[in-house]
C-alpha cells in the first residue's frame, strides 16, 4: 500500500502534459495499434532541444502500455527508454486516446544498426565513443557482439526480476541510448506482469512470428484463464516457476544473437528461411548445423567460426537460448553468468560519468 502512495506522490510532481503541449515532428512508426512520432514541447524551455521527446498515441492497448511503462520506471528503469508521462484523452470524434511520451533516446534501433554494412563495427563506434583502429576481425566482432548481447540480456534480466515478460523482443524494438551508451528496450504494449495479473491473457496475435517462441503462449492453455489481480498476486511466484514465461524473451534474444553472427539473417527473408529450417530439424540447432554446414558459404562458415572462438563458448550460450522446451532455455540471470561474458567487453565511455 506504501508503495501505491509513494507512486501517487512521486506523479503528482512529476510535470504532466496535454495534447496542446506538442509539436509533432517525424513519424518514426506506425503499427496496427498506434502512432508513433518524434516531437517537441510548444512552449519549450530554452534549455529543451528540438524534438528530444517520442509521442505514441495508441489505441485500446495503450492502457497496458502505460501501465507497463509505470512499473519499469520504478522499478527497473535502466532496462528500457526512459518514460515521461502517460495520459488519457476522450473525445466524442476519436473516442479514447492514450498518450504516452518518453525522451528522445536516439536515432537508431538495433535494426537499423544490423542492416548497415558497418555492422558490428558501427556498434562499436558507438558505444566506446570513438573509431577503433585495431585491426577487423573474428575476435573483435565477436567483442562488440557480446558487449551488445550483455547489454541485451542485462535489460532482460530487470524486466524478468520485475515480473514482466515482453513479448515482442525484436531489434527493431531495441533502441540505443545515445545518453547512456547502451542498449535499451521499448515497445511495452504486448508486454505482460504476471505478478499482478496484467495483461494476464495471452494476446497471441501479437506476437512478432519471425522472432517468437515456438510454444506462442506465455502461459500452459491449462492455467485458469484471467484470474482477478488478487489472486494473480497471490499465485503468480507459483505460476512463474511452474511455466517460465521469461523464458519466451530469451529465444527472442537467442534469435539476435544468431542474426548477429550471421550476415544472411539479418533480412526478413534470411530470417523466415532460417525459421523454416530449424523447425525441420525439430528445433535442434545442433541439427540445424550439421544440416547446413557441409554447403555452406564462405560467409556461413564464418558465422560459426565467431561462435566456436574460445572453444565454442559462443555457440554453447547460443544453444542454451534457442531450445524448443521454455524450461530448457537459460534465464537471463544465468546467462549474463555464462563464460561467454567472462572476457572483458567494450568499455562504455559514457556521457554521464
Ligand atoms: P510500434 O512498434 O508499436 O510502432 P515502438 O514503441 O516500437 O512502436 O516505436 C516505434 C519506433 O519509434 C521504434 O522502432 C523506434 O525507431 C522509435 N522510438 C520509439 N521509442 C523511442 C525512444 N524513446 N527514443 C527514440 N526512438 C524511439
Ligand atoms: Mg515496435
Amino acid at each position: 500500500f506504501d508503495m501505491f502512495i509513494l507512486a501517487f506522490v512521486e506523479r503528482l510532481f512529476r510535470p504532466t502534459y496535454r495534447k496542446d503541449d506538442f509539436v509533432l515532428g517525424k513519424k518514426l512508426g506506425e503499427g496496427a495499434f498506434g502512432v508513433v512520432y518524434r516531437v517537441s514541447l510548444a512552449k519549450k524551455p530554452s534549455s529543451k532541444k528540438d524534438g528530444d521527446l517520442v509521442l505514441k498515441k495508441a489505441t485500446e492497448y495503450g492502457a497496458v502500455e502505460i501501465w507497463m511503462n509505470e512499473r519499469v520506471r520504478r522499478a527497473c528503469a535502466n532496462s528500457c527508454a526512459d518514460f515521461l508521462y502517460g495520459f488519457l484523452e476522450t473525445s466524442p470524434k476519436k473516442g479514447a486516446e492514450y498518450w504516452l511520451l518518453w525522451r528522445f533516446e536516439g536515432e537508431a534501433t538495433l535494426s537499423d544498426l544490423m542492416l548497415s554494412k558497418e555492422f558490428p563495427y558501427n556498434v562499436e563506434t558507438m558505444i566506446t565513443g570513438k573509431v577503433q583502429d585495431s585491426p577487423k576481425g573474428l575476435e573483435r566482432e565477436n567483442r562488440i557482439i557480446q558487449t551488445i548481447m550483455r547489454q541485451l540480456l542485462f535489460a532482460l534480466d530487470g524486466l524478468h526480476s520485475t515480473g514482466i515478460v515482453h513479448r515482442d523482443i525484436k531489434p527493431q524494438n531495441i533502441i540505443f541510448s545515445e545518453g547512456s551508451r547502451t542498449f535499451k528496450i521499448i515497445d511495452l504494449g504486448a508486454a505482460a506482469d504476471l505478478r499482478v495479473g496484467i495483461n494476464y491473457i495471452p494476446k497471441e496475435f501479437l506476437l512478432d512470428p519471425r522472432y517468437a517462441a515456438p510454444e506462442q503462449y506465455i502461459m500452459s492453455t491449462q492455467t485458469p484463464s484471467a484470474p482477478s489481480a488478487p489472486v494473480a498476486t497471490a499465485l503468480s511466484p507459483v505460476l512463474w516457476q511452474m511455466n517460465l514465461p521469461d523464458r519466451f524473451d530469451i529465444y527472442s534474444a537467442g534469435l539476435i544473437f544468431l542474426q548477429m553472427a550471421f550476415p544472411a539473417l539479418r533480412t526478413d527473408s534470411g530470417l523466415i528461411q532460417f525459421n523454416r529450417q530449424l523447425k525441420r530439424c525439430d528445433y535442434d540447432l545442433d541439427a540445424w548445423r550439421k544440416s547446413v554446414e557441409p554447403r555452406a558459404s564462405l560467409e556461413l562458415r564464418r558465422g560459426f567460426e565467431l561462435l566456436d572462438l574460445d572453444g565454442g563458448i559462443g555457440w554453447e550460450l547460443l544453444t542454451s537460448m534457442v531450445r524448443y522446451k521454455a524450461r530448457q532455455r537459460t534465464s537471463a540471470k544465468a546467462a549474463l553468468a555464462h563464460p561467454y561474458f567472462d572476457r572483458e567487453g567494450l568499455l562504455v565511455l559514457s556521457f554521464m560519468q
